[in-house]
């Protein structure tokens, strides 16, 4: 598919380009950060002048945590793609997801009955979901709900041929659905692009939905968004099913022979 070789090309340039832009500016900003300290230590007691210290080291630090996703963007760990129970890792996941999604905010979870196993990077998957879920709680400022859905999924010839970067096959199907704002198509055809972001105030970086492109696309999945504006947003991943069996399922059988009676 052209687009996502446009895609692909324009990520790896820019991965490589913000790798080096970041890792300098972060040594700029730890020398701000470090004289700053120093003023603290000198504005005795004039009040307006330890303020503007104080804003200047807020921004310092914004500017640091900015440049710190930055260069995990770029630095985009390699992946290492296991046989994964993908059910489970939802659910392992949802005491985090509660946390970070604050209390307005329901999690609904539903998973198929036999839910196939994925080759992917666990860790990376776990980023994925966490990234959705907080996007989908910024849709939804007066609360509402996220859904995540795990089913088995196979995508035929057909919608592999309307879909050219789909190899036709079975897939684990996660869902994550919301009840909030909805897309513009004009906001929908750039969400994957690098930096793209329609949160002001320096809130998004635009690498959300990027990295989680990036991370289905390395495992060889699909990765699709279908929103409607009042109504809500669902960016489904597609991960590519295995038949191995998953590692820890192995090890977990051993251990419960010497349980914990
Ligand atoms: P960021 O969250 O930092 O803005 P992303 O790459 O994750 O970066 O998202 C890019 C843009 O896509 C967002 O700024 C927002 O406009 C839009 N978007 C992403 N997820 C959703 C969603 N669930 N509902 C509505 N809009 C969304």
């Amino acid at each position: 598919d052209e687009a996502a070789l446009r895609q692909g090309q324009k990520m790896e340039a820019t991965g490589q380009l913000t790798g080096g832009m970041a890792h300098d500016f972060n040594n700029i900003l730890q020398v701000i950060r470090a004289n700053l300290d120093l003023l603290k230590g000198e504005v005795g007691d004039n009040a307006a002048m330890a303020s503007r210290v104080q804003s200047a080291t807020a921004a310092a630090d914004r500017g640091a945590r900015l440049t710190q996703q930055l260069l995990a963007f770029a630095r985009r760990q390699p992946l290492t793609p296991q046989p994964t129970n993908v059910a489970r890792l939802v659910g392992d996941l949802t005491d985090l997801m509660r946390h970070s999604l604050g209390e307005r905010i329901a999690i609904e979870l539903r998973v198929a009955d036999d839910p196939w196993n994925a080759k992917i990077d666990a860790g990376q998957l776990e980023n994925a979901i966490l990234n959705l879920s907080i996007n989908a709680r910024d849709a939804m400022p007066d609360g509402g709900t996220v859904r995540v859905e795990v089913s088995n999924a196979t995508l035929d010839r057909r919608y592999a041929a309307l879909h050219r970067d789909v190899t036709p096959g079975p897939y684990v199907l996660v869902d994550v659905s919301d009840t909030g704002t909805g897309m513009p198509p004009e906001v929908a055809a750039q969400a994957f692009d690098p930096f793209f972001t329609t949160k002001g105030d320096g809130k998004g970086t635009g690498l959300g939905l990027s990295m989680v492109y990036g991370f289905v696309r390395q495992s060889n999945g699909h990765i699709r968004i279908d929103s409607a504006i009042g109504q809500g947003t669902s960016v489904k991943l597609y991960l590519p099913k295995t038949e191995d069996p998953v590692a820890e399922e192995r090890s977990d059988q051993g251990s419960a022979v010497s349980g914990t009676e």
